[in-house]
């Protein structure tokens, strides 16, 4: 079957390409699937802007809509074992890990579904003047551009997929080209739960020849979009020219600040979490350790101990803790990072290679990593390197953390290790980040927002926020007596 789905039907690219689809942890080939052009993306906004113009589901009652996302979390829940496993292969991601993801996207269905359903955002506004009706209603912005990175593949698409859905927008989604399985199983679970044709459609395919047409296509409304900075800044610009909505999650180089009176076994443990889970390729990673001089050596010595004990297998191996990275440029790129990182005077205290296990040859593997001595100038604690790879710098004091915490282009999320509550409280207050964890790192919940602050972009996801993302706040004024106001007289 061919794997395009467009106004509630699969088709193959106009084109005829396809692409091949291999795993990164042994490079064995997934499955070909066909790899859209800039024809098929102006055929799914097509078909995205009829059945937002002339379709049923933007005008379907809010209580509709809120069941069918909850249909949707069912259907998920039915297909975790194969949605997982689909993820797996495309990422190389534990099948453990792709099990919690697969739990999470249920549940942002489920929350989107119940948030929507219950209604009451729109409202009366007292005017004053008892011959005026006058209320703020909420409606759908249109035609959604929905593009999504690898790291993440189902995960990043429900946080778009259920809001854009819950508030009555129709859709074109493009995957990351390097892992769209997830995505195509979804748009078979849309349509069974009877979302009307048009309103989902999927291309899959490279960001530039079929990402961007879906960025510039005049037809289209907003663009919501996560993924690299650079290609954020590129989506900015693509929507400018027809003034199209536009989020944007982008990267994050996010800072972990130990203090010396943290517990010290939680931040630790904590620590490894926060930068090697994924190996290191989520946005939120915490891949800055700062830590408080006193505390330095022996904290580091115990995270180099255990981040040497890190076992490193593919997406089914049951002892493995952490897995390849996506490709082999990625992994290119990440040692760029760290080769820069030494000639600038980092000191490699673990990894810095790719490992010597014959068994893991074929994947695209990279050692957990320590730098330490770092300085706030190094590219490898400036930019994103979205690998294993752990940079550490010392401060002396809470301004000091501060500091080198806020010294980045970056604010998407930031963690803060004190047993002192009022000191955690302060730090996590003036940490520019949108996300800031106390004593603890990744955990997100769908009722709480996510996004960034400075250049990991605008605009947010989950939480009633990121619903208002899809909905424009129009007013309706009502002149209830109407009669001339002889204004030119
Ligand atoms: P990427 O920017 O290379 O690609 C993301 C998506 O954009 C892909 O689908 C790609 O095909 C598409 N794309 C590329 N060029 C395009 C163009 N010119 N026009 C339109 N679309 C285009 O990112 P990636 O490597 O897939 O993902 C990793 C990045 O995603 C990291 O920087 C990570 O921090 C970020 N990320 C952010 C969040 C968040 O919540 N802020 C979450 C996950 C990942």
């Amino acid at each position: 079957m061919p794997e395009l789905f467009i106004g509630g039907k699969w088709t193959a690219a106009v084109g005829g390409q396809v692409r091949e689809i291999r795993c990164p942890a042994d490079g064995t080939l997934v499955a070909t699937v066909d790899e859209a052009g800039p024809q098929d993306a102006a055929r799914a906004v097509a078909a995205a802007r009829d059945a937002f113009d002339g379709g049923p589901w933007p005008a379907t009652s809010a209580a509709e809509r809120g069941r069918l996302l909850l249909r949707v979390a069912d259907l998920l829940e039915r297909e975790k074992d194969a949605l997982a496993r689909a993820e797996s292969l495309d990422t190389g991601k534990r099948l453990v890990e792709s099990e919690y993801d697969m739990d999470d996207i249920a549940n942002c269905f489920r929350y989107f579904g119940n948030l929507v359903a219950s209604g009451g955002k729109d409202r009366i506004v007292d005017t004053g003047n008892p011959d005026a009706d006058s209320r703020v209603v909420h409606e759908p912005v249109g035609v959604c551009s929905l593009i999504t990175p690898w790291n993440y593949p189902l995960l990043q698409t429900a946080w778009k997929v259920a809001p854009a859905l819950g508030a009555g927008n129709t859709f074109v989604l493009k995957p990351s080209e390097l892992t769209p399985h997830t995505a195509i199983i979804l748009m078979r679970l849309l349509a069974e739960a009877g979302l009307p044709d048009g309103v989902a459609n999927l291309v899959l395919g490279a960001g530039q020849s079929v990402g961007a047409p879906l960025t510039e296509d005049p037809r289209v409304d907003l663009v919501s979009f996560t993924g690299g900075l650079v290609t954020g800044r590129r989506i900015m610009a693509a929507a400018a020219p027809t003034v199209k909505k536009v989020a944007l999650e982008l990267g994050g180089k996010n800072p972990n600040i130990v203090f010396s009176d943290a517990d010290f076994e939680a931040a630790v443990d904590y620590a490894l979490l926060a930068v090697f889970l994924h190996s290191g390729q989520v946005c939120s990673a915490g891949a800055r350790l700062l830590v408080q001089v006193e505390l330095h050596d022996a904290f580091v010595d115990e995270i180099v101990r255990r981040a040497r004990a890190i076992p490193l297998g593919g997406p089914f191996d049951d002892h493995a803790r952490a897995g390849p990275l996506i490709s082999a440029g990625h992994r290119d790129k990440v040692e760029a990072y760290v080769a820069a990182g030494l000639a600038e005077g980092a000191v490699l205290r673990c990894g810095g290679a790719r490992p010597d296990d014959p068994a893991l040859q074929k994947g695209y593997y990279y050692l957990p990593t320590v730098l330490d001595d770092c300085t706030p100038g190094m590219s490898v604690v400036r930019d994103e390197s979205f690998g294993p790879v752990l940079t550490v710098e010392r401060f002396r004091n809470e301004e000091e953390a501060l500091a080198l915490a806020n010294d980045t282009m970056y604010g998407l999320a930031g963690a803060v290790w004190t047993q002192d509550v009022a000191k955690g409280r302060r730090v996590a207050s003036r940490l520019r980040a949108g996300t800031v964890w106390i004593n603890d790192f990744h955990p997100y919940v769908p009722q709480a927002e996510w996004g960034g602050m400075k250049q990991s972009g605008f605009g947010r996801e989950l939480g009633p926020a990121g619903l208002a993302e899809y909905e424009e706040a129009k007013h309706v004024w009502r002149n209830l007596s109407p009669s001339p106001q002889r204004w030119f007289e």
